[in-house]
Order: structure tokens, then sequence, then C-alpha cells
């Protein structure tokens, strides 16, 4: 059975400004009162998984564990076809540090270049893992995913990391040419949202939270 989030407040477990921001705003209507993991000064764990789904379990479960309250982690990242899912797990890593993802975005098109990959096969989606866990261990997984094109020259200035060269499949603009609410907001008509994220966030509303 899956668990509910029961009033209170919830530690969002992250240090990546971009995906705090994305969180809260999901979170927003249904009144809960988030920190983040930052705020509470607690430290970034090793991401040690294979898959998604674990390196955001670890981060849920180390901020639960912490804080001793409720804890949101997502684990997220960006698989490109032609490099068998690269950078992947790695995606923040391929940013090095401090992080520059004009770096990281240049470092996707000179692989697949490497690899004579023609841009209209620069097909690539995006992940993202969210965990819920809880202070005593229990813990909820959900998955989204968005499928789309990489394109050079990055377009727009809006969102984080590598939105500025994905075009998501059936639209025109890039994640970084839209606004927050195209990219991540979640449809009022019940309709699947657009980005990764949000996607995820459907399904963990849909099983854990209520609206006040
Ligand atoms: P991690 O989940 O902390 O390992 O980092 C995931 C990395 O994937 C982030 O640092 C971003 O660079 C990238 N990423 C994840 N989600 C998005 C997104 O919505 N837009 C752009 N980049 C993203």
């Amino acid at each position: 059975m899956r668990r509910r989030l029961a009033g209170g407040r919830l530690v969002i477990a992250t240090h990546n400004a971009g995906k705090l921001v994305e969180m809260t705003e999901l979170l927003a209507p249904y009144g809960i009162e988030t920190v983040s993991a930052g705020t509470l000064g607690l430290p970034e764990p090793e991401e040690t998984g294979w898959m998604f789904a674990q390196n955001a379990a670890l981060k849920a479960h180390a901020a639960a564990r912490a804080s001793g309250l409720p804890a949101l982690a997502d684990d997220s990242g960006l698989c490109v076809d032609a490099l068998d899912g690269a950078p992947g797990l790695f995606t923040a890593d391929w940013a090095g540090k401090p992080r520059d993802f004009g770096a990281a975005m240049a470092r996707v098109v000179a692989e697949l270049a490497k690899r004579d990959v023609e841009p209209a096969r620069w097909r690539a989606h995006f992940v993202s893992a969210l965990v819920l866990a809880w202070p005593d261990g229990h813990e909820e997984l959900f998955e989204g995913r968005v499928h789309g094109l990489c394109v050079w020259p990055p377009r727009g200035a809006a969102g984080f990391g590598y939105d500025p060269m994905f075009l998501p499949d059936g639209h025109g603009r890039t994640f970084g040419e839209m606004s927050a609410e195209e990219k991540h907001g979640i449809p009022a008509d019940g309709s699947q949202g657009l980005s990764h994220r949000a996607r995820a966030f459907q399904l963990l509303a849909a099983a854990c939270l209520d609206r006040p």
C-alpha cells in the first residue's frame, strides 16, 4: 500500500538550485511546508548507485534520517541514444566542478561528432526518479521520462542544466526557451505534464499527496 504524506514539514533533498526551484513549485499547491537540505545544512551523500532510482533513494533516505522528517529527492539525467545512454547517471559530472553546463552541453555535441552522428539522429530523453522517504525507512518511488532531440547551438536561457539543448518531441522550442509553467507545470485538465520531473511528480502526487 502507498503511504501518503500527512502534513508537517518536508525536506527537499537537493543541493541543485534548479531542481529546488522546480520541486518547490510542484509542491506549492499541496500546502506542504518545505525546507531544503541546504538550509538544514545536510551533507550531500555520495551517489554510488548504478540506477537513477538508487541514487534518488540514497539522497532521500540520508536526508530523512538526518532530519527526522520525510524527504523528497530527485535523481535525473540526460540519456543520449547514440552515446549509449551517456551522460546518464553522470549528467551532472560532465559539467565538472565548479559546474559549467555550457561545457557539458558542448561535450555532448563533441562526443556525437566523434561518432559521426548526424544532427537528425541526436535523439535523447531526460529521466527523473523521485523518491519520497520517511525517517522509519519507508520509501515511495516514481519515475518520469520525456523524449526529444538534442540541438546545437543551445537555445534560450530559462531553466537549468541541459535545458537549452533539449527540444522535446512535438514542440518547436527547447526547454531553455520555455516558461517554468510550460516545462514543468501540471495541466489543470489532468493531462500529462511535459518534463520528466513533472511526469514523475504527477504520479507521486496521485499516490501520496492530498490537496488542502
Ligand atoms: P543529479 O540528479 O544530481 O545527479 O544531477 C542531474 C543533472 O541532470 C543535473 O545537474 C542537470 O544538469 C541535469 N538535469 C536534470 N534534470 C534536468 C532538467 O530538467 N533540465 C536540464 N538539465 C537537467
